[in-house]
C-alpha cells in the first residue's frame, strides 16, 4: 500500500514507520518537526534500508495537503500529527483545538477531495475521563475528558464518525492508546521529549541516567493496591503493530470502528519503579508528593475487541518495555541531539 503518515517523525509515528516499511509499504511522512527531529527519519531509513519521502509542513495547510494527496495515489492515511501535552492544553486550549481538531478536519477534507478513504487516527484513553469501573471497554460510557487535550481527541472522533456516516466510502479506525512506553529494540529510535518530561517513564529514565535528581511520585494514597496510580503500559512496538492490523481491517471494510490498544494489565507507579530498578541495576531516588491535579487512580484497557477483530494483542511485558526504553536512553542520553 501507499501510505501517508502525518506526524511520522514523532515517537509513535517513527515506530509505526518502521513497521510499515518492514511490511513492504511505501510511505510518505508529513511532519512540521515542531516536536521531533528529522534524525528520527534518517535512523529509520538506516534501520530498514529504505528511503522515505518526507514533506515538511503543517497539517492545517490545506493547499499542501491537496497537493500531497492528489499527486500521491495514496491508499491510506495514518494520522499522528498533533500536540499532546495535557498541562499545556489547559494553558493554551486554542492551540490544541486548532492543531488537533482543525488540523484533522483539514486533513479529512483533503482526503475526501482526493478520494483517499482509509484513515487510522491516534486517539487516547483520556477520552474515557475519570472512571471507577475497570477495565475500560470501547462501550464504557465516556466521561468528560479532564483536559482540552482529551476533549480535542474526543471531538475528532465525533467529526470522523459523522464523516463516515455521511460518506460510507470512508473506513476509519480510531485507536485509543493507553500508555505507550519503550523503544525499538535496536536502541536507534525512541521517545525524545522536549524539556521536562511530563510522563512517568521518560522522567524516571532521565533520573536513572543522572540528568535529573529525583523522581516525584504523585500521591501514594489512591485506592489502589499500594496507593500509587495504576496504568496500562504498552510497548511501543506492540502499539505500532496494532496500526498495521487496523490498516488490514480497513482493506476489506468501510466502517467507523474504535479499538482500545492496551495490554489489559495495570501496573502501579511503585511496580514500574521496582521493575526499572531491576532493569538499570540502580535504586532510583524518589520522593512522595501531592497527587497531580487531573490524575485518575487507575486506568487499564479491556483489549478483547482488538484481539477479536484485528487478531492483534500485546506480546511484550513491563520488563521488556523498560529494558528497551533504557537501552535507547543509555545510547542516546540527549535523544536525537540538537533540534
Ligand atoms: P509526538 O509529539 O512525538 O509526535 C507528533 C508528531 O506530529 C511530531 O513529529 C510533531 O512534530 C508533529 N506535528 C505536531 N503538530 C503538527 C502539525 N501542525 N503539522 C504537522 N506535524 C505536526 O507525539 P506521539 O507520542 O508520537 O503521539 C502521536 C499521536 O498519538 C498524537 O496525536 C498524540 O496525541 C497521540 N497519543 C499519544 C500518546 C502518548 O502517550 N504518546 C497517547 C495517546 C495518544
Ligand atoms: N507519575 C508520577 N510521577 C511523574 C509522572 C507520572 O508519579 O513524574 C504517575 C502519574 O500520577 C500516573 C502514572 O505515573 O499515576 C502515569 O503517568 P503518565 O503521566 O506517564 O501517564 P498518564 O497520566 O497520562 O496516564
Amino acid at each position: 500500500m501507499k501510505i501517508l503518515l502525518t506526524g511520522g517523525a514523532g515517537y509513535i509515528g517513527s515506530h509505526v514507520l518502521v513497521c510499515c516499511l518492514q511490511a513492504g509499504h511505501d510511505v510518505c511522512v508529513l511532519d512540521n518537526f515542531s516536536n521531533s527531529s528529522p534524525e528520527a527519519i534518517t535512523r529509520v531509513e538506516a534501520l530498514c534500508e529504505r528511503k522515505v519521502h518526507v514533506e515538511r509542513g503543517d497539517i492545517r495547510d490545506i493547499a499542501l495537503l491537496r497537493r500531497i494527496l492528489s499527486e500521491g495515489g495514496f491508499d491510506a492515511v495514518l494520522h499522528f500529527a498533533g500536540v499532546k501535552a495535557v498541562g499545556e492544553s489547559v494553558a493554551k486550549p486554542l492551540k490544541y483545538y486548532d492543531i488537533n481538531v482543525a488540523g484533522s478536519i483539514t486533513l479529512a477534507q483533503a482526503m475526501q477531495e482526493a478520494g483517499v478513504y482509509r484513515l487510522v487516527f491516534s486517539s487516547t484513553a483520556a477520552v474515557y475521563g475519570d472512571q471507577s469501573a475497570m477495565p475500560l471497554t470501547e462501550t464504557s460510557a465516556l466521561g468528560q475528558a479532564a483536559s482540552p487535550y482529551g476533549r480535542s481527541k474526543r471531538m475528532v472522533e465525533q467529526v470522523f464518525e459523522d464523516l463516515q456516516m455521511s460518506d460510507p466510502r470512508f473506513g476509519i479506525a480510531i485507536l485509543r492508546y493507553f500508555n505507550p512506553v519503550g523503544a525499538h529494540p535496536s536502541g536507534r529510535i525512541g521517545e525524545d521529549p522536549r524539556g521536562e518530561p511530563a510522563n512517568l517513564v521518560p522522567y524516571a529514565m532521565q533520573v536513572a541516567v543522572g540528568q535529573r535528581e529525583v523522581l516525584s511520585v504523585f500521591g501514594d494514597d489512591y485506592p489502589t493496591s499500594d496507593g500509587t496510580g495504576v496504568r496500562d503500559y504498552i510497548h511501543i512496538m506492540d502499539l505500532a503493530q496494532g496500526h498495521l492490523a487496523a490498516l488490514d481491517y480497513l482493506v476489506s471494510t468501510s466502517e467507523y470502528r474504535v479499538w482500545n490498544l492496551g495490554t489489559g494489565r495495570g501496573h502501579s507507579v511503585k511496580e514500574v519503579i521496582n521493575c526499572l530498578n531491576e532493569v538499570t541495576g540502580k535504586v532510583l531516588p524518589l520522593r512522595i508528593v501531592e497527587r497531580r491535579p487531573g490524575d485518575t487512580a487507575q486506568c487499564w484497557a479491556d483489549p478483547s475487541k482488538a484481539v477479536a477483530d484485528l487478531d492483534w494483542h500485546a506480546t511484550r511485558g513491563l520488563h521488556d518495555m523498560l529494558a528497551d526504553h533504557w537501552r535507547w536512553q543509555q545510547q542516546n542520553p540527549d535523544g536525537y541531539g540538537k533540534r
